[in-house]
């Protein structure tokens, strides 16, 4: 039988990543987009003939059990989340509305349909928070420390409770920060690169950054989302940490992109108070043993090679934004 997937969250880093991943191993794959005035599907755009979209919503739970009851899929990924630690703090009631109870609903509705569908949460390294152990694993006790962890929290164990009241196939992926050159542009890895890849070509001079002492344990999303799929294939369910094991100061990775560029941080960065949280997460550092030992997952891009590879393709958007405005410009001179 040909295994069908159901994605919240396709239009997302990670859900453009797993739709390519699930459909080189055959899978008919189904996406749920939110509906908004302005398609921005860029992400699945060279994707769009080959994934089927269906228009839900995760604050709205007959929206999500009736794709479920007309795809009758195999595996659900539940990815869509408000996913930006910061915006939780100015929207926190959207924000649990969405990453905590929009996961309850999703659960409903599988429980209702069909509780034999595999579903997998997207967990966050967040739920850490103010660390009581390093590195963390999956057996680290929570310490939430912004309403998206809260919320994150709250999501993980109705998973875990789904899977123990119900004996649903369910389970939650714990993944420490992963990016990408599809991370979107608020999150500080992206922020920087694109930043300094705009900075090479003339077309910005300045990078305001919030606090560069955090630490981060960072690895490529394309690696991660291999990891999900891995979790859904195996005899029983069970919560995995996913992460590299290593860590890595904010004011390090800046120090890598401006070296990949040749230049000089110092020439260019801003600390901007308006960056900083009002309650910071310090340290993350996964264990990812039981992932290596149980799954055989080992991520295959180190942090370095992430760097290039998201500089790289923001250099060549900054190169193409620099011809776009150049020829925009001449165009208007000749109009004059
Ligand atoms: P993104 O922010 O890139 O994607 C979030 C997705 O959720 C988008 O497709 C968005 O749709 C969708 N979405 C938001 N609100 C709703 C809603 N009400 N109903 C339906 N869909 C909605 O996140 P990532 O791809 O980076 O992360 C995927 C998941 O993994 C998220 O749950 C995130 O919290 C979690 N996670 C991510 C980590 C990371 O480092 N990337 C680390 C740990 C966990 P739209 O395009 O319309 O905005
Ligand atoms: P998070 O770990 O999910 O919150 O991922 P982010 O990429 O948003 O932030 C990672 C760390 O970078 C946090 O400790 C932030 O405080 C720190 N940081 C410093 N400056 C910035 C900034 O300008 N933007 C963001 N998003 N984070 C910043």
């Amino acid at each position: 039988m040909k295994s069908t997937a159901i994605i919240t969250g396709i239009t997302g880093q990670d859900g453009s990543y797993l739709a390519e991943f699930l459909l080189r191993r055959g899978y008919e794959v189904h996406g749920i987009v939110r509906h908004t005035s302005t398609e921005s599907y860029g992400r699945i755009e060279h994707l769009r003939h080959q994934v089927v979209l269906h228009k839900a919503d995760l604050l709205d739970t007959g929206s999500i059990q009736s794709v479920v009851e007309n795809v009758r899929p195999t595996e659900f990924y539940n990815l869509a989340a408000m996913s930006f630690v910061p915006v939780s703090w100015e929207q926190p009631i959207l924000t649990s509305e969405v990453t905590g109870l929009g996961v309850l609903r999703a659960l409903e509705a599988i429980r209702v349909v069909n509780p034999r569908i595999r579903f997998y949460q997207a967990s966050s390294s967040e739920m850490y928070g103010e660390v009581v152990e390093t590195p963390q694993s999956e057996t680290t006790r929570f310490y939430p420390r912004s309403p998206y962890a809260v919320a994150k929290v709250f999501a993980h164990y109705m998973t875990v409770n789904y899977r123990e009241s119900y004996n649903m196939f369910a389970c939650s992926g714990i993944l420490f920060n992963h990016e990408s050159p599809r991370r979107g542009t608020d999150f500080v890895t992206r922020k920087i690169t694109h930043a300094v890849a705009r900075i090479k070509m003339g077309l910005q001079n300045e990078l305001r950054l919030g606090n560069l002492d955090s630490m981060r344990d960072w690895g490529f999303a394309g690696d991660y989302v291999r990891a999900m799929w891995m979790m859904l294939q195996q005899e029983s369910p069970r919560d995995y940490v996913i992460g590299t094991g290593d860590t890595t100061r904010i004011r390090d990775f800046v120090q890598m992109a401006f070296d990949y560029a040749g230049l000089d941080p110092q020439d260019h960065v801003v600390i901007d108070p308006r960056f900083y949280r009002p309650a910071e997460v310090n340290l993350l550092r996964a264990n990812p043993d039981k992932a290596k030992r149980e799954l055989g997952w080992e991520p295959e891009v180190d942090l370095r090679g992430l760097v290039a590879m998201m500089m790289e393709h923001d250099l060549e958007l900054a190169r193409i934004e620099k011809l776009t405005v150049g020829r925009a410009y001449e165009r208007k001179a000749a109009a004059a």
